[in-house]
């Protein structure tokens, strides 16, 4: 039984606002959003933070980051521009430890999160 909120969410244990699923990642709304549109994108494998990707992972990244522009199109932010995010350890205040991408959009971006 895992604790990670995360992948609890992956899993369906527990709900989220999913916006885009397949074998490799999932993606859903945050639930406290800093803009307009602000999109989680997780791998459903469970890493810690970028420090804990290997060599074996780099398809998975690259399908992540493809799948990060596809749902920007959807979501219609492509042309105007959006900010991606990942926040990785203590210093940069990840809060949930499993990896996650944030993508914003929808307004002019402020510091520090959107
Ligand atoms: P970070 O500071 O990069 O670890 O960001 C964690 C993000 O997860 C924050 O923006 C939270 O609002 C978001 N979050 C926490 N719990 C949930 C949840 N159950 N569903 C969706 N987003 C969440
Ligand atoms: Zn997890």
């Amino acid at each position: 039984m895992t604790e990670c909120i995360f992948c609890k969410i992956i899993s369906g244990e527990i709900p989220g606002q999913i916006v885009y699923k397949d074998d490799l990642v999932t993606a859903f709304n945050d639930i406290n959003p800093a803009a307009p549109t602000h999109i989680l994108v997780v791998p459903n494998k469970h890493f810690v933070s970028i420090n804990d990707i290997t060599q074996q992972d780099e398809a998975l990244m690259g399908h992540l980051m493809l799948t990060v522009k596809n749902i920007a199109a959807l979501q219609g932010i492509s042309e105007k521009g959006y900010r991606l995010i990942i926040n990785t350890g203590q210093a940069a205040n990840q809060v949930v430890q499993h990896l996650h991408l944030h993508i914003l959009g929808g307004h002019l971006m402020r510091h520090p999160m959107g």
